[in-house]
């Protein structure tokens, strides 16, 4: 059994909350802004009766959180997990919030997740669930009120069927009520890898900031789905070595540097890392602690904590997942002088190249791939900027400046808005 104080620090929105408070006294927020600020404007909790494959009923919960919606309609993945509980959809949700505000995106952040084990669900039992899961919650969504988007196991299929869900229901092809769909329905070229690429821009320039170059530097990546899979191989061309990559059920390490293109090509055709030669097999525990420059986290939440901070030799960390680094250790690793590029910075690429998506499909028309990636760095590169001199100016961690940014933007846009009643 947890303690408490574990118990606390590991609760995602009490992390969030941290982060926001140390942001807002800095900013000298008024209490009244603070408080609007820090609460989502609205939760719905869903029950989803589905048909199992068996003829048997079951039933599931689901989740959306629309933390804020002061700069324009929610944006937010949706997430198919056993260990989806409300206080982790409520803190993405405002991470959605911050993150669009830091990369200046005219969006609000929402978060949505089902209770479910997709691994032992067939597609069909997905498919009613998503569509059952979509006509729940239809009533708060929309192009100009919330649009969805692929988070931990949901991917385009997903956003297909909620695409045509929602379509069915309003009996119009509505293409932009979720971003991260298939290209022939109306995606993004770019999409796809938006989030590794941004989490490869951000790493190149964390690099110049600390007077580092990619050929020297060694790269621990944890997780290699979208985010980990995608980011490793665009480091890997980029030139960078990476000497270690996870998957939930294991870990390789080569300290001369994997191949990464091998590793994919293996993880593609055997579904996990567990047989890849040419590398070192070892347990996940002690992947984040190995020796390296740089460290990626892009699995899940809670990976660097009080238990681990102090053994992390990593002098950079680039978070490609939301809310791995808890605030305790956040704290800790700052007061070593480690670089914690924050997840509302470093993993911006995604939601960065949705809202692309969306404009490509209120447009109508659709933008090539050199287009898609030259916008997505100039909008990562301008970001990263504002947070390295506002960390500065502050003389803070780059991850309260992402939030001073953050939080000033929102709550200029709620005092000129002020209080509709
Ligand atoms: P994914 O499901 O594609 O991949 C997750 C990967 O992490 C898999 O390889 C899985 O095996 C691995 N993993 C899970 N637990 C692990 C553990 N304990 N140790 C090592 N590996 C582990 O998910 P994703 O889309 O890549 O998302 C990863 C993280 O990035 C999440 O926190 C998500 O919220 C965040 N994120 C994703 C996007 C996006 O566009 N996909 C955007 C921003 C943030």
């Amino acid at each position: 059994m947890e303690s408490q104080a574990l118990q606390d620090e590991f609760n995602p929105f009490l992390s969030m909350a941290k982060g926001f408070d140390t942001a807002a006294d800095i900013l000298g927020l008024d209490e009244g802004i603070r408080e609007v600020l820090r609460q989502p404007e609205r939760e719905l909790k869903v029950s989803l009766p589905i048909v199992m494959d068996d003829g048997s009923m079951r039933v599931f919960t689901g989740y959306r959180v629309q933390h804020n919606f002061l700069r324009g309609p929610c944006k937010g993945g949706i997430r198919f997990s056993p260990d989806v509980n409300l206080d982790e959809v409520r803190a993405l949700a405002a991470w959605m919030t911050w993150k669009c505000s830091v990369v200046n995106l005219p969006f609000g952040g929402a978060k949505g997740g089902v209770i479910c084990d997709p691994r032992s669900m067939s597609q069909g039992e997905l498919e009613r669930l998503t569509r059952r899961y979509t006509a729940q919650i239809m009533d708060i969504l929309g192009p100009d009120r919330d649009v969805p988007a692929p988070d931990m196991n949901t991917n385009e299929q997903t956003m297909a069927w909620i695409m045509d869900t929602y379509s069915m229901h309003v009996r119009r092809t509505t293409t932009a009520i979720v971003t991260g769909k298939p290209l022939s329905i109306g995606g993004s070229k770019g999409r796809k890898e938006a989030t590794g690429r941004g989490v490869m821009i951000a790493s190149n320039e964390a690099l110049k900031m600390a007077g580092m170059r990619p050929e020297d530097t060694r790269v621990v990546v944890q997780g290699s789905g979208n985010v980990g899979g995608i980011g490793a191989m665009l480091l890997h061309r980029e030139g960078y070595k990476i000497v270690s990559i996870s998957d939930m059920y294991g870990t390789v390490y080569n300290e001369k540097g994997l191949d990464i293109p091998a590793v994919m090509a293996h993880l593609q055709e055997h579904a996990q890392l567990e047989g890849f030669k040419e590398a070192t097999h070892m347990a996940n525990k002690d992947q984040l602690e190995l020796d390296c420059d740089l460290l990626v986290p892009a699995a899940t939440e809670n990976q660097i904590t009080s238990q681990n901070a102090d053994r992390i030799k990593a002098k950079l960390i680039v978070e490609g997942a939301n809310g791995p680094t808890t605030a305790i250790a956040s704290d800790v690793l700052h007061d070593r002088g480690v670089i914690i590029v924050p997840d509302i910075l470093a993993n911006a690429g995604g939601v960065t190249v949705s809202y692309f998506e969306w404009v490509q499909d209120r447009m109508g028309y659709f933008w090539t791939e050199e287009i898609v990636n030259s916008r997505l760095e100039q909008i990562m590169v301008g970001a990263f900027a504002e947070v390295a001199d506002t960390a500065k100016k502050y003389k803070v961690s780059m991850r309260t400046a992402a939030y001073i940014l953050a939080i000033d933007r929102v709550a200029t846009v709620f005092r000129l808005r002020g209080i509709f009643a």
